[in-house]
């Protein structure tokens, strides 16, 4: 834990100092992945600073605590549809200069203050020499501590710190699968929330898109309550009186290809779902028996892969042993 603030903390540091090259069409307002993950962790900010203050693990010392609740309650009337822009450094100098240093992000010092975002620190160079983007914990830290500046006259440090704990604790309940790990252009994110209660994004990344899948999964997840054994395959089982979750995790998640051609590619992820289900009108439990995938198909632009919003499609299902096996005296 020490060691992933610090890392984090080294990574700020690097932000706020380092120019970073970043080339292509990554840097156009807006458009490229890191902005996209800048753009969805606005959105979402209220509910990624909520676990943080109702979690013990966020580790927030009283004063921490007393600055983000005011973040958190200030926030719903703060936010405005065109406070978010992006500029970048190099091309107006000095408007990201802030006590000598450039810095990552820019705003005022009153709710509803328009923040800038520094698109020229948005890509960081990784150990293969590609750029990597801002990841959506990363740009929770900045927007909390931008955020902060609205709420006192509190230091760059002190918010960073308070920053850092938000993203850390998001960090901690996020699944990021990368369909190969040496390339980031497709992947799947998924953020889980421990609150009973709750539901998780569900995120694909590809190429330059960012395709949000919650509300699919949300729909098509179900607590079973009675089920009648069909022990043939492909026939499904009969269930009956499926009900809506009450909340639902989504976590080992593992890649499978279907099919591929010059110009498409078929894949599906599947992991393990666990259900919140109601028993009795006060008994919930956690249904740990299912498994979801998500099929998909993308189709290649010269060198990068387009998602394709017809092919989705996502599946419940659970794997029973005597469909696996064979059985004796069973027709064939
Ligand atoms: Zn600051």
């Amino acid at each position: 834990m020490k060691t992933t603030l610090t890392k984090l903390l080294v990574l700020f540091v690097v932000l706020a100092t380092q120019s970073v090259f970043a080339g292509g069409d990554r840097v156009n307002n807006g458009g490229g992945l890191a902005e996209k993950n800048v753009i969805y962790a606005y959105e979402k900010l209220e509910s990624y600073i909520k676990l943080c203050l109702v979690s013990d693990t966020c580790k927030l010392n009283p004063a921490q605590q007393f600055i983000l609740q005011k973040i958190y309650n200030g926030l719903p009337s703060d936010k405005n549809s065109t406070q978010l822009s992006f500029s970048s450094e190099r091309a107006n100098p000095g408007r990201f200069i802030i006590d000598g240093n450039v810095r990552v992000a820019k705003t005022g010092s009153l709710p509803g203050s328009a923040i800038m975002i520094n698109v020229d620190l948005l890509y960081n160079k990784n150990q293969n020499g590609s750029y990597e983007a801002m990841s959506i914990p990363e740009a929770v830290a900045v927007l909390v501590h931008e955020f902060g500046h609205h709420y006192g006259n509190y230091s760059h440090e002190e918010l960073d710190l308070i920053g850092v704990r938000v993203s850390l604790l998001l960090q901690s309940n996020l699944i990021s699968t990368p369909l190969v790990p040496w390339r980031s252009d497709i992947s799947m994110t998924v953020l889980n929330q421990d609150a009973s209660g709750a539901f998780p994004d569900v995120l694909l990344y590809v190429g330059n898109d960012i395709i949000d899948i919650s509300r699919q999964y949300r729909a098509e997840i179900e607590c079973v309550a009675f089920k009648i054994p069909i022990p043939l395959l492909p026939l499904p089982d009969i269930k009956l009186n499926t009900k809506t979750p009450k909340g639902s995790i989504f976590h080992n998640l593992h890649w499978e290809k279907i099919k591929d051609s010059e110009t498409t590619l078929d894949v599906q992820i599947t992991g393990n779902v666990s259900n919140r289900c109601k028993v009795k009108s006060d008994t919930e439990i956690r249904n740990n028996s299912a498994q979801l995938s998500i099929k998909f198909r993308m189709n290649k632009s010269i060198d990068t892969w387009i998602y394709d919003p017809q092919s989705l499609s996502l599946r419940q299902f659970e794997e029973q042993w005597w469909k696996i096996i064979k059985l004796p005296n069973l027709p064939n």
